[in-house]
């Protein structure tokens, strides 16, 4: 069962949505304000976090961020309509999908099936990873671009393999280091410029033109949604 964290401090607001979402099959947690919230999604391991932008104790930009710094867990964020430049701010720190208020609970519960339906992996876990004409053997360490062989450094190697097991996921560099070495260090953030840039070398057509490992500006790199190649496409992504 997925589990669902709502951020908001509007009590009534929170305990109907909760309810909803319960009788729609999730299991629900709800925070009252931002450091509880953030707490709730370091501690709770939520499936998805709903998170409202005017927060007590810290806003949800900033709750926003944070989660970000350690997880990819999906945010899809509540704004009022006048709240148009931090809808962009969020997407950008990382949310995944925002609702302007008000909104209807159908209109939220289909887009947190998306945004589930959007991250769970749908390859199947056998070591092999494709996206268009790249794909990944991680048991034998194995990358091949067209066919043809191409020699990837761990680092290349590890970065690429968490990109493709998250399509369409922004990953922060901070995030791409932690996977890359196991360990994030701060200011070291831009050395996976420089490991991006040698991987695209390797896998992409036309390197200064990527159309799998794509830059999001101000917040890391992504790997662009792969075809679904068994769908007939009009799949809303
Ligand atoms: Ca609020």
């Amino acid at each position: 069962m997925a589990k669902i964290l709502i951020i908001e401090d509007e009590v009534k607001l929170g305990s109907v949505l909760a309810k909803y979402l319960q009788t729609e099959g999730f299991s629900v947690e709800v925070a009252l304000d931002g450091p509880g919230g953030l707490e709730a999604a370091r501690e709770g391991k939520p499936s998805l976090v709903v998170l409202d932008l005017m927060l007590p104790g810290m806003s949800g930009l900033e709750v926003c961020r944070e989660i970000r710094r350690t997880s990819n867990v999906p945010v899809i964020m509540l704004t009022a309509r006048a709240e148009e430049t931090d809808k962009l701010v969020g997407l950008e720190l990382g949310a995944d999908d925002y609702v302007t208020k008000p909104f209807s609970l159908r209109e939220l519960t289909s887009r947190i099936r998306a945004v589930l339906r959007r991250y769970v992996p749908e390859q199947p876990r056998d070591g092999r990873l494709v996206c268009g004409d790249i794909e990944v053997d991680t048991s034998a360490r194995a990358v091949t671009v067209g066919g043809q062989g191409a020699a990837l450094t761990p680092a290349e190697f590890s970065i690429l393999t968490l990109l493709m097991e998250n399509p369409g996921r922004v990953l922060t560099r901070l995030q791409i280091l932690d996977a890359a070495f196991g360990d994030a260090f701060e200011g070291y953030e831009r050395t996976v410029d420089t490991h991006i840039l040698n991987l695209r070398k390797k896998v992409e057509r036309d390197p200064s033109n990527p159309e799998h490992i794509v830059t999001v500006y101000g917040v890391g790199y992504k790997m662009a949604p792969c075809p679904a190649p068994d769908r007939g496409g009009g799949d809303r992504a």
